[in-house]
């Protein structure tokens, strides 16, 4: 068993014990906190969308669910307390006939990866790494900004 020995998760680059594998169960420790945790869960759809970014061939296969995620991440950033209601209508929108096609994916996803996460006990401190993550994630999708918008737009002229 090699599982505990310490490699670079092929999608994010974070190092940990088993690798990518190790990456994922990071994921799911992180998603089960928020479970428990009331002041943690209020940042459960933006983790799985930062994540989902950083790890695309898991997470953003099909060019919807990579449009939900990207979406996400960009209406999050732009205004926190709307973009459950701009990730209503994308939703609404790929939910329907929405033909979209998935762009080029950047080379790499930034230097925050999940792992800096865990060791933020501090629901205030998580915030704001959760915040750097988000922001160093969306630097590195630049190329796709104007998409992003594009598609927010689109969805919401469609209600
Ligand atoms: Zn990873």
């Amino acid at each position: 068993m090699t599982g505990a020995e310490s490699e670079a998760c092929a999608s994010c680059g974070v190092v940990v014990a088993g690798g990518s594998e190790g990456c994922q169960r990071l994921f799911e420790a992180i998603g089960l906190r928020e479970y428990e945790n009331m002041r943690f869960a209020r940042y459960h759809r933006i983790v799985v969308d930062v994540y989902a970014l950083q790890h695309p061939d898991r997470y953003g296969r099909s060019a919807k669910s990579f449009a939900a995620h990207l979406t996400g991440l960009s209406a999050w950033l732009e205004d926190e307390t709307s973009a459950p209601s701009v990730n209503a209508a994308v939703q609404r929108w790929l939910s329907g006939p929405s033909p979209i096609e998935k762009p080029q994916l950047p080379a790499r996803y930034g230097a925050v990866t999940i792992g800096e996460l865990v060791g933020a006990e501090d629901p205030v401190r998580y915030g704001e790494v959760l915040r750097r993550w988000a922001r160093t994630t969306w630097d590195a999708y630049g190329a796709l900004h104007g998409t992003a918008r594009e598609w927010i737009a689109t969805a919401q002229r469609s209600r």
